[in-house]
């Protein structure tokens, strides 16, 4: 028995084996592990939960038959899919989180997040971050029509391409000194996220204890998946698309 985590597969149709990658996963990896996370941007936009596209549909759908018939999914949203909400887990079957998850993973206190929050160097979007996450503002945006609120995602997201091009690399990576508050905060000894698209283990210590960050990767060529196991050994892996889970 072990414990999945996956994050930013950014699911989009222009991506469709990245899609299939992802139900190959649901069917052939999910089943027999105790628990699957998905720790936000499993979709590359969400415009609210009346999302009818195809893309959403087939994402809901499989969700829903893994979460009826293998271990609990949990999700927790991420700076794309944020607008997910109670009617996606009616649709997927998924359990919804908060923001900042603590949870006991093989005897260590862990701290989930998407990761966003981290990024405290990238001030423009932390601005943009508050801006779009104002009760007001979502309540404004849900109420336009479906194909309305598609163009503003995709205006925002052409508008952020190019912001990201013109941003040196640092600056779009997590803050030490956020990763070092947060985890005091929640006196955690591993903190698991995604969103900087970096996968890696990071050891350092923390007020003279030994503490891991562990980054997941993006899905847009190959799977990311984290694999923690009863005894607290974990496997940071890759898959190709096309190549059995
Ligand atoms: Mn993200």
């Amino acid at each position: 028995m072990a414990v999945l985590f996956i994050s930013d597969l950014h699911l989009d149709p222009a991506r469709p084996d990245v899609t299939e990658l992802f139900l190959r996963f649901l069917q052939d990896r999910v089943p027999g592990n105790q628990a699957l996370y998905i720790l936000g941007d499993l979709f590359e936009a969400w415009v609210g939960d009346d999302d009818d596209s195809p893309l959403a549909n087939r994402a809901c759908e499989a969700l829903a038959t893994a979460s009826a018939q293998g271990p609990p999914i949990y999700f927790m949203t991420g700076n794309r899919d944020f607008l997910a909400g109670s009617g996606f887990a009616r649709r997927s079957g998924v359990r919804l989180l908060g923001e900042e998850e603590v949870l006991e993973l093989a005897g260590h206190r862990t701290l989930l997040m998407h990761g966003d929050q981290l990024c405290t160097d990238d001030h423009d979007y932390q601005r943009f971050r508050a801006m779009v996450r104002d009760p007001e503002w979502i309540e404004r945006f849900l109420a336009e029509p479906l194909p309305r609120r598609r163009a503003v995602a995709q205006s925002i997201r052409e508008t952020s391409q190019q912001a990201i091009r013109g941003k040196a690399s640092e600056i779009m990576d997590v803050n030490q000194g956020a990763v070092e508050r947060t985890m005091r905060r929640h006196d955690v000894g591993l903190l698991v996220h995604g969103h900087t698209h970096r996968p890696g283990v990071h050891d350092f210590h923390l007020q003279g204890r030994p503490v891991t960050r562990v980054v997941l990767g993006d899905w847009y060529h190959q799977g990311s998946l984290l694999t923690v196991h009863d005894d607290g050994h974990f496997e940071l892996s890759t898959h190709a698309p096309g190549e059995p889970f």
